[in-house]
């Protein structure tokens, strides 16, 4: 990582301290002060999404030369997705289990938001997000399933015209090249824009008595969660380490986009940085323009873990005891819910009352996790982004091995 980046990373962590000061001290009037300052950040972050994501994942499939390759890169990428976000729920589940944040917390006084009981997850609803009947119309409403699909067909096509295509091919080749360019230029307003949407969000909360005062009332869930969390991001490091054949410099190297994943809570917004970042740490285009955008908008190892730790909060606080049976049921409706919700702010809350329905559990058990979801979801889009960041690296590696039939290269990178 260079000098320059170095600093812009000292400069978004100090963004996110001041950002907290602020917001502590000022509460909503710190927002109303400095909020724009997020907004616009936000802005300029999400204008390139979409044209990006379209641009790297044709692109990612037009330089895998045979299109029969995408099999087997979608498939380690599925394996990898599955896997990392089960051990996320298994921690998650491991965590409650032990410290029972849950037990006494009390109930009384809780009502359901009457919209929650709509939501649903079948296999057609999925299925039936997967094709949008109106790509423009989707790309307007920055629904990302749906443009992916459509890319990967697009990119597919691409690579099997071949000559006649090829021109087509290099566009977006161009415009991935051009659209990350910008995202350079738009970290600049990254330690500004983190600083007004973290002092915005804590203002909104009420500045830091009351916001203490919240999170206080449900503690034991907050440390529960982080401390999930934060074994969840180590496990990921070892993964990293064993299978991606990198350390902490890659860490750091990624470090701009977890901090930006934890001011905006948004991976999808977060997902033009991740994209630069891991360019600069030199992973193979081929893997970061495949596993980065899949992976910001199903590869949710954070919330998933946060969707089976809040459920089994929920039922402590009930005083229902979810057997092995109901802990099972847990962890496969919560990875199928993180898988399902959107990188957008606080979508896994939503998702999570599929967890809810699908063990009979009160609806009405959520209210318990509004006051701190806002802070929690922080957090758990920092992890999410490490998870496809470190996903990046392991598959660059596999592709690697298979191009060299040894992992001299990636060994010789590694600090
Ligand atoms: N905010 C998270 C993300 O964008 C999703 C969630 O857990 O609410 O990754």
């Amino acid at each position: 990582m260079g000098r320059g980046s170095h600093l812009m990373l000292v400069l978004i962590l100090l963004g996110v301290i001041a950002g907290g000061a602020a917001g502590w001290a000022y509460g909503p009037a710190a927002g109303e002060a400095v909020g724009w300052l997020g907004e616009l950040f936000l802005n300029a972050l999400t204008m390139l999404v979409v044209p990006l994501l379209v641009a790297a994942v044709v692109s990612g499939i037009t330089s895998l030369g045979d299109p029969r390759k995408l099999g087997s890169l979608g498939s380690w990428t599925i394996i990898y997705y599955l896997a990392t976000v089960g051990i996320a729920v298994l921690i998650g589940l491991v965590m409650v289990n032990l410290i029972r944040p849950g037990d006494g917390v009390p109930t009384e006084g809780l009502t359901a938001d009457p919209s929650l009981a709509e939501q649903g997850m079948g296999v057609t609803d999925v299925l039936l997000s997967l094709v949008a009947p109106n790509i423009i119309d989707a790309a307007a409403n920055t629904e990302l399933l749906p443009i992916i699909v459509w890319s990967i067909l697009l990119g597919v096509a691409i690579a099997i015209g071949r000559g006649r295509t090829r021109v087509i091919a290099e566009f977006f080749d161009g415009l991935n090249d051009a659209m990350l360019r910008i995202v350079g230029w738009v970290m600049y307003l990254a330690p500004l824009g983190i600083f007004g949407l973290v002092a915005d969000r804590l203002g909104q909360a009420g500045g830091g008595v009351q916001f203490w005062q919240s999170v206080s009332a449900v503690g034991l869930h907050v440390v529960t969660v982080l401390a999930g969390l934060a074994v969840h991001f180590a496990v990921l490091l070892l993964i990293l380490y064993w299978l991606g054949g990198r350390t902490w410099s890659y860490l750091s190297g990624m470090a701009r986009a977890v901090l930006v994943a934890l001011g905006t809570a948004s991976s999808s917004a977060t997902l033009p940085l991740t994209m630069q970042c891991a360019r600069e740490q030199g992973v193979d285009d081929r893997a970061a323009r495949f596993v980065l955008p899949l992976g910001s908008t199903i590869n949710m190892d954070g919330t998933a873990l946060y969707e089976a730790a809040a459920v089994l909060f929920i039922a402590q606080a009930y005083g229902i005891e979810l057997g092995f049976g109901g802990q099972v049921l847990v962890f496969v409706t919560a990875s199928l819910a993180a898988i399902g919700a959107a990188g957008i702010p606080e979508a896994g809350l939503v998702t999570m009352v599929v967890v809810l329905k699908a063990v009979g559990l009160p609806l009405e058990g959520v209210g318990l996790l509004l006051a701190v979801d806002w802070l929690l979801d922080r957090f758990r889009t920092a992890t999410n982004v490490w998870g496809d960041a470190v996903g990046a690296a392991v598959i660059d590696r596999l592709l690697s091995r298979q191009a060299n039939g040894s992992p001299e290269r990636e060994t010789a990178r590694a600090p």
